[in-house]
């Protein structure tokens, strides 16, 4: 077994080999831009971009021209809040986020917030699910714009986002979703979602780091560019296509359409034995989130009686995030779990694990035990002083 064992799939995933190996010929054989279209580079590029288009829209249900390539999720979460607040401007000037969102949402809120808008930040319920009947009473005549995620990046919950957009519908709202730690571990279908605007990026789903994808719905909303240029992406996102990563990108969306549901139930078998196995063997243990609403590879916990840092610096040889923003000098307690109603110091002992593709049972056993072992030790050291 290789250690360090790496459970932090949530904060990014390896390449894919078959990932890795569809991308090499772009760099060198294929270099060409696929804005030249007087010779074969160009073509050659520019098919590429297009094939790996078709690939990343069949995994999310989407017709290929309604994909836009970005940098990542943070750039297709500034181009579709940013966009989607000045396009609808006339009609008003509210906008509804939650409380646990990404940085890359609630920052951009905030500076629309600066700008003039009123932003309202929900909280969420024990579960880390919004409630919906809290979120339609926040609606307002003026309220333009929802942005709700689709699965939680530290407790997996998934929210219910079918429901939502049918809210969203009925009163003409946009709804945008970051979907970044939802798909290609989920079953994510823009037809059913009814979101307008769905963010997504490579890294998470086994692909190159550096390449997302902003999913418009035809017809729902102009958005403007944010970054001016050479008109690329139909002129939603000008500069020169990163073809290799496009190419990545488009093969990894391939392998997970058609290894998610197979992979998926591996993973939930692997994380149910995780969760079972460190609840027999350690006291105090509280699961943060609900179990029922998840990804199939998130496990978030806190432990009882144990100081977050000497956790996560007892466990040296297990890659996983902690309840702790670490800032700069002392640790903070997560926001999301605060969010939750967590209490401070069990937030700060808190462990999220996220399993991927490589993961092994031989893995997940060794952790069991590992956990059990530094738990016990760390509660026995407290008691003694
Ligand atoms: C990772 C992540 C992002 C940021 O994606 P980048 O491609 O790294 O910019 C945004 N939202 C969520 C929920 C994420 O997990």
């Amino acid at each position: 077994m290789k250690r360090p064992i790496y459970l932090d799939y949530h904060a990014t995933t390896p390449a894919d080999p078959r990932v890795v190996e569809a991308m090499l010929p772009y760099f060198t054989e294929h270099f060409g831009n696929p804005a030249s279209r007087a010779h074969a580079f160009g073509w050659v590029a520019r098919d590429a971009v297009e094939a790996a288009r078709a690939q990343v829209a069949a995994l999310i249900g989407a017709a290929a021209r309604d994909v836009y390539f970005t940098s990542g999720a943070t750039e297709s979460n500034n181009i579709a809040l940013r966009g989607a607040a000045r396009a609808l401007s006339a009609r008003g000037r509210h906008i509804v986020t939650v409380v646990t969102e990404h940085p890359s949402v609630l920052e951009t809120c905030r500076h629309l917030q600066d700008s003039g808008f009123v932003v309202d930040v929900l909280p969420v319920e024990r579960s880390g699910l919004v409630d919906l009947a809290r979120l339609e009473a926040t609606l307002r005549p003026d309220t333009i714009l929802v942005s709700v995620m689709a699965a939680n990046n530290e407790i997996g919950v998934l929210q219910p986002l079918d429901r939502l957009g049918a809210i969203a519908a009925a009163r003409g709202i946009v709804l945008h979703t970051d979907a970044s730690q939802a798909i290609g571990k989920v079953p994510f279908d823009v037809s059913r979602t009814g979101t307008t605007l769905v963010s997504f990026t490579a890294h998470k789903m086994f692909g190159p780091k550096g390449i997302g994808a902003l999913h418009v719905r035809r017809r729902s909303v102009e958005l403007p560019p944010l970054v001016f240029g050479g008109g690329q992406e139909r002129g939603l996102r000008s500069g020169t296509l990163n073809v290799p990563a496009i190419v990545g990108f488009g093969r990894a969306a391939e392998i997970a359409h058609q290894e998610l549901v197979q992979e998926g139930a591996r993973l939930a078998r692997l994380r149910d034995r995780l969760l079972e196995g460190l609840l027999a063997a350690i006291p105090g243990l509280h699961v943060n989130g609900t179990m029922a609403e998840r990804l199939p590879h998130n496990l978030n916990v806190s432990f009882e009686g144990v100081e977050g840092e000497a956790l996560t610096t007892a466990i040296d040889d297990i890659a996983v995030s902690s309840g702790a923003a670490c800032g700069t000098g002392t640790a903070t307690p997560s926001p999301i779990l605060r969010a939750l109603g967590v209490d401070p110091e069990l937030a700060l002992a808190s462990v999220r694990f996220g399993l991927g593709r490589w993961t092994a049972a031989e893995e997940i056993e060794y952790v069991i035990e590992k956990m059990s072992r530094v738990v016990a030790g760390l509660r026995r050291v407290r008691a003694a002083v």
